[in-house]
């Protein structure tokens, strides 16, 4: 092994966030590597969108450091002192990071080809041909070719997960986050939402995934974090904390969703 060390793709430093008197995240230390599927998991409440939304700039932390590819997020160090980016800096770094939450969010009144290709044109300024090529090739990758001219409501719950999956990574991000992306979905849809996710770690996507889906994090995890109460409790490889959690809450927790 070489001695060169893979700068980590998010790093996390005794983050702190509150809300007024409320401390949602209460120091959390940890790491992701860059091609990583990184699973967060722990009881509701425990502060884990908290988290995805301070890394990606819908939340400001309170404390600690929160990086992305070696970048600050949403302040620049200069000795030692932060500055605050500006508004145009904030979206350039959000740009890179692409978000799926529990609800789809699409955009009602657009196909799901227009919701694909409405960030790169509106956001990049891309051509619209090239936006559309590129939009055409993810909702063939998601397994949409044939539902390009499908409205939101003329699809699934799966299906429109999977458009918004294809939407968020029209803007080539380097870090996808997903919130539990399929507890709003029925049963028999979740299974194709997950296949998704499992292509895209296949192809070397960084992703930090919020979920129940605790065999979906045994078998495409690389890494796992249970969190509760704003700290990360227990952190390893998915087999080992799913499987000999050393601690009391999460033998708690797992008794519950396994
Ligand atoms: P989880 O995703 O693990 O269920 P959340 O990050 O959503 O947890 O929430 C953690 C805690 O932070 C909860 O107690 C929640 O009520 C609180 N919280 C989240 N967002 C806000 C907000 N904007 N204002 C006040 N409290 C909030
Ligand atoms: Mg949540």
């Amino acid at each position: 092994m070489s001695s060169q060390s893979t700068q980590p793709m998010v790093k996390a430093e005794n983050v702190h966030k509150s809300f007024g008197h409320v401390k949602v995240l209460k120091g959390i230390d940890l790491e992701v590597a860059p091609r990583e599927v990184f699973c967060l998991v722990g009881p509701s409440g425990s502060g884990k969108s908290t988290f995805l939304r301070c890394i990606n700039h819908l939340e400001k932390i309170n404390g600690g450091r929160l990086s992305v590819d070696g970048r600050l997020v949403g302040y620049r160090e200069k000795g030692d002192k932060l500055y605050e980016l500006k508004e145009r800096e904030v979206a350039a770094q959000r740009r890179d990071i692409g978000m799926v939450f529990q609800r789809f969010n699409l955009f009602p009144h657009m196909t799901a080809l227009a919701n694909v290709m409405e960030a790169p044109v509106q956001v990049k300024g891309e051509s619209k041909a090239v936006a559309r090529e590129r939009a055409l090739k993810l909702l063939d990758r998601v397994g949409l070719a044939d539902k390009a001219k499908n409205y939101p409501s003329q699809l699934s719950g799966g299906q429109q997960q999977r458009v918004a999956i294809a939407r968020a990574l029209a803007m080539e991000p380097k870090l996808m986050l997903f919130d539990e992306p399929t507890s709003a979905l029925d049963p028999e849809l979740v299974g194709e939402v997950l296949d998704v996710m499992r292509g895209l770690a296949e192809d070397g996507m960084t992703m930090i995934v919020v979920t129940h889906e605790m065999g979906f994090a045994r078998e495409v995890g690389d890494a796992l974090v249970f969190m509760d109460d704003g700290v990360v409790v227990e952190a390893g490889h998915p087999r080992d904390v799913l499987g000999n959690p050393q601690h009391e809450r999460t033998k708690s927790f797992l008794s519950k969703v396994l």
